[in-house]
């Protein structure tokens, strides 16, 4: 009942999210029907759906180590079967390192570990994270701000891989897998034809897509808005997001389905209009935007992902690493053109100076390419730093996304640990 009401004041606005995870810290569990349930722990994890055949239970998704034994508890205090299958919705860890927990629980009952299925790209993504392992670790741990974070490897690999579709019959129960790319290369949801229950994945995480991140591989837009179509026109009575609670009916899933689409579908158009003009990335970056009334909804909030980041991912999709600024084709190395700029400015202090005037009257924009110029210019200078940690802070507070954010705040920190040494 209290999570119904919650639900209420979720889909209205009048409830953050933080709210949400919460409520459900415990690991809640949200009944869909009598054989299926959902159980969350945070908005941070990807949720887990578990549906009880004849033949034992299906998990779709794992959770990741810190919250995959709270979920499993509360799997356990509903049905004890054994899992009999896991389907990665996709590789990113937060849906597939809880693994490790299901399988020693099976190890510990003397049962056979569950089999594994997922997209075949899942296997590529699998071993890209071990050759960039160092890389990973230092931008997820910039992204949500852990020190000390390891990026986690080594999760078991799928035992059986799909490309297109994949219809399965597991005990009683039939489950189709539909591939489509959006966050990753490697994406399927899942579809119980007989329910009209459908498990998204990332596709649909309650807040504006993720398709733009600037740290992370290729994510694809248009695809993206292709796979909610796709699942739209499947017209499931029940919608279980990636991330954040479960949305019943089919006016509502339609619509978070629909609306997810047309955001994405408007960026990508505006985007390749101009591109095929031949447009600089510059103008199309500063020309784009997303719909507002789009924008504005409660599950899709630009709070994480940037659609600015989305439009510079459709480029990049569409085209090669060039932006159209021939500046930009064989650069001088940055620290010759600050030495330069500084010089004509009459010295990197003026530059601070100014970026400093500019980020207080709120051109958070141009004081950064100014403050990055004086700091390059002089970068033992304490007293730039200091500036730079300010107009960082400025950065900070301006952005919307948590991506946004969280980049701006490691140069902020790097800022402020020298200023003062
Ligand atoms: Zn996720």
């Amino acid at each position: 009942m209290e999570q119904d009401q919650l639900f209420e004041r979720l889909w209205n606005g009048t409830a953050p999210m933080e709210e949400w995870t919460q409520a459900v810290s415990d690991g809640a569990v949200t009944a869909i029907s009598e054989n299926i349930i959902s159980v969350h722990t945070t908005y941070f994890c990807g949720c887990v759906t578990v549906i009880r055949t004849t033949a034992g239970l299906v998990f779709i998704d794992t959770a990741k180590p810190d919250t995959a034994g709270k979920t499993l508890a509360a799997v356990r205090r509903w049905d004890n079967s054994p899992v009999h299958t896991v389907i990665y919705t996709h590789g990113h860890i937060d849906h597939t390192s809880g693994i490790g927990l299901i399988d020693e629980e099976a190890d510990l009952r003397g049962v056979p570990r569950p089999r594994i299925i997922a997209h075949r790209n899942v296997l590529r993504r699998l071993r890209r994270y071990e050759a960039s392992h160092g890389f990973n670790t230092i931008v997820q741990g910039q992204q949500f701000n852990f020190s000390g974070y390891v990026y986690p490897i080594g999760q078991r690999r799928p035992d059986e891989v799909y490309d297109d579709t994949l219809s399965l019959t597991i005990g009683d129960e039939k489950i189709e897998l539909f591939h489509g790319r959006g966050e990753t290369d490697d994406a399927t949801f899942v579809w119980l034809p007989e329910r009209r229950v459908l498990a998204s994945g990332d596709f649909v995480i309650w807040v504006f897509p993720n398709a733009g991140n600037p740290r992370k591989v290729q994510r694809y837009a248009p695809d993206w808005a292709a796979a909610l179509r796709r699942m739209e026109a499947l017209q499931p009575e029940v919608l279980i997001p990636g991330h954040g609670p479960v949305i019943f009916g089919a006016a509502r899933a339609a619509q978070v389905l629909g609306d997810g689409a047309e955001v994405l579908e408007s960026l990508v158009r505006q985007t390749l209009a101009l591109m095929n003009e031949g447009r600089s990335l510059d103008e199309i970056l500063h020309a784009v935007s997303a719909p507002a009334e789009l924008l504005g909804k409660p599950y899709l909030l630009p709070k994480y992902d940037d659609p600015e980041f989305v439009v510079r991912g459709i480029w990049h999709l569409y085209a090669g690493w060039f932006d159209g600024n021939p500046a930009h084709l064989k650069p001088a190395p940055a620290a010759e053109l600050a030495a330069e700029l500084a010089s004509l400015a009459g010295g990197e202090d003026k530059l601070a100076e100014r970026a400093k005037a500019l980020a207080q009257a709120g051109k958070t924009r141009l004081a950064a390419h100014l403050i990055e110029l004086a700091s390059t210019a002089s970068p033992a200078s304490a007293d730039i730093q200091a500036v730079r940690a300010r107009v960082y802070a400025q950065c900070v507070s301006a952005e919307a996304s948590l991506i946004g954010k969280a980049i701006f705040e490691v140069y902020r920190r790097d800022a402020a640990a020298r200023s003062s040494a």
